[in-house]
């Protein structure tokens, strides 16, 4: 009877092997003592076992999306402090955090100084993206530049362009840092327009949307950008000082130190984010 039992058993783990069914294998026999000492029926048990199955199978996909979706670092919205910044709708975000947008393929633009949390708010945003089952890309816009254009000279732009068409969300972070050549300019402008309609894109940048020629190059290229990116999006100042700058004067001040100095270049607003618009505080 032992004899017959353990045969069976190694059968059922090599045709659940040959089925893909790797936490049914490893939690039959412990689910099926419980059943027993439960008294539980067989539908019961399959039950239980292809919940289980299920469940690991959602989480690795949640795991591989957010590992493929190459975010800078894990950013929330609940680890986002509303309150230090309040030109930004917190009741908006959370409504872009359901990710309806990405159904109506619309775009997120977030303008502002640097240091203010627009890499913050675009990486928490792509998180809630990845857990809800979407495909999610984030690049540095000069990462992406380098990118395509080194998949250019390698003849690898179309294996590229087709994997950036299967996206749902593709996040480009710092439009503006550095102007893209006359080349990367022109291939960025081919991300974007491929991506309209088809696929929502975040942008993040301290530019005002008068300074874009600096990194598109030709004022053609970038009305037609703007035009591509701005129809049917949100747009999403974040106002005001470096919130990094904001915590170093609150450390001097709590140590003591005489206010306002120390702050680094990095941390020192570049410009002003829109025409006309705000000056930091
Ligand atoms: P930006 O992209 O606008 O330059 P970041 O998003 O990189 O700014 O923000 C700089 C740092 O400050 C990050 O570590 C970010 O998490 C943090 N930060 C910025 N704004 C806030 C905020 N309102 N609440 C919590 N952390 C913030
Ligand atoms: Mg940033």
């Amino acid at each position: 009877m032992k004899q017959l039992e353990s045969t069976s058993l190694v059968l059922l783990r090599h045709h659940l092997k040959a089925l893909r069914l790797p936490t049914i294998t490893a939690e039959c026999e412990k689910l099926a003592r419980q059943a027993a000492a439960d008294n539980a029926d067989h539908l019961t048990y399959l039950l239980q076992l292809t919940e289980l199955e299920l469940l690991e199978r959602e989480r690795k996909a949640a795991e591989r999306r957010l590992k493929a979706a190459h975010l800078p670092t894990h950013k929330t919205l609940e680890g986002f402090d509303f309150g230090a910044r309040p030109s930004v709708n917190k009741l908006l975000l959370c409504e872009l955090a359901r990710c309806e947008y990405i159904e109506r393929r619309e775009n997120v633009l977030f303008v502002g100084n640097p240091g203010t949390g627009k890499t913050h708010l675009a990486t928490a945003l792509a998180m809630a993206a990845c857990g809800r089952g979407y495909r999610v890309r984030f690049f540095r816009l000069t990462e992406l530049a380098t990118l395509l254009m080194e998949a250019r000279d390698e003849r690898s732009l179309l294996g590229l362009k087709a994997r950036l068409a299967k996206l749902d969300l593709l996040v480009l972070d710092e439009l503006g840092y550095v102007p893209a050549s006359k080349i990367g300019a022109e291939l960025l402008f081919d991300v974007i327009s491929s991506a309209y309609e088809r696929c929502s894109l975040i942008v993040t940048t301290n530019l005002p949307f008068a300074s874009w020629t600096e990194v598109f190059g030709s004022e053609r290229l970038t009305g037609a950008t703007l035009d591509r990116l701005t129809h049917r999006c949100q747009i999403i100042e974040t106002k005001g000082e470096s919130y990094r700058l904001r915590d170093a004067k609150a450390k001097m001040r709590k140590e003591g130190t005489a206010e306002g100095g120390g702050s680094s270049d990095r941390d020192r607003p570049r410009r002003n984010a829109l025409e006309g618009g705000e000056t930091s505080s």
